[in-house]
């Protein structure tokens, strides 16, 4: 991470960190990543727009959003979100949803389900399918009105395959300035099973994002339904060598045990651990 961060301001914002299901002091996983006046949402759960209001932010400068995956907890805020587009925040931009191919179909389905007519949407909708691009290779994030480069700094996106079902993907989203050097560098894979294809995207990135839906004693259950335990994790960051690992999508039973969390997590990894909580940003003030 550069020392000069002022150069390029960014902010990563945790809107959610639960699994599943919501307490008044958690909501489902959601992330908001801040550039300038940019933003990438990174899943839609229920309460997101909510969320996106507390945190003060205009909806239409929101570019893109990117899904993981089609279970409930990771998608299904996108309707209000995007009804808030219309009726509150007047967006004239385009808008991109990042998502696997059969997420956006959903979606389509969801116009239909909650009778939203087909002229409601008046701003430009894009969908990008992630299966139909090639895993691994990097895609520019180009912003409207201006690119990121003209403001001084671009972003770029790169997705890999997780072990879930149904299908997911993690995202790792690199910043970097005007002349091609690194700012900040972070990976987000939720929901999955441990996965070298996880390390293999993350690596050497200053942050890598990760879910930890259960301990380590329940091990054998997080198995049996694709998702990971601290230890697990703590392998996959050290095999990718990151500074920084961020646990997330921590079941609701877990609330009160973020230590527990952390000291597990310490068993595979000897860098820095954060437990990711509602409303949290990084960097972490000092
Ligand atoms: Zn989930
Ligand atoms: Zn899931």
């Amino acid at each position: 991470m550069r020392t000069d961060e002022t150069m390029v301001d960014w902010k990563l914002t945790f809107l959610g960190t639960a699994a599943s299901a919501m307490s008044l002091q958690q909501n489902p996983t959601t992330l908001l990543v801040t550039v300038g006046n940019n933003h990438v949402l990174i899943e839609c759960a229920e309460g997101t727009t909510r969320r996106l209001i507390e945190a003060g932010i205009d909806m239409k400068a929101i570019d893109k959003v990117f899904i993981s995956h089609g279970h409930n907890d990771h998608f299904i805020g996108i309707m209000t979100f995007l009804w808030q587009n219309v009726l509150v925040a007047r967006r004239e931009a385009p808008l991109e949803i990042i998502a696997p191919g059969y997420v956006l179909d959903r979606i389509t389905t969801l116009f239909k389900l909650t009778s939203t007519p087909d002229d409601f949407i008046n701003f430009e909708l894009r969908f990008t399918d992630i299966d139909a691009e090639e895993l691994f290779s990097e895609h520019e994030l180009l912003f409207t009105p201006s690119p990121g480069t003209i403001n001084g700094w671009k972003m770029t996106r790169r997705h890999a395959p997780l072990v879930h079902d149904p299908a997911a993907h993690a995202i790792r989203i690199d910043i970097k300035d005007e002349d091609d050097v690194h700012v900040v560098s972070f990976c987000y894979a939720c929901d999955t099973s441990p996965t070298d294809s996880v390390a293999r995207l993350a690596e050497g990135c200053d942050y890598l994002i990760h879910e930890a839906t259960l301990l380590d004693e329940d091990i054998e259950l997080a198995t049996r339904i694709n998702h990971s335990t601290p230890s697990g994790v703590g392998q996959v960051a050290s095999l990718a060598g990151v500074e920084n690992l961020v646990l997330v999508h921590y079941s609701l039973s877990l609330a009160g045990k973020e230590e527990v969390l952390k000291e597990q997590a310490k068993r595979t990894f000897a860098g820095n651990i954060i437990i990711a909580r509602d409303m949290m940003s990084l960097p972490l003030e000092q």
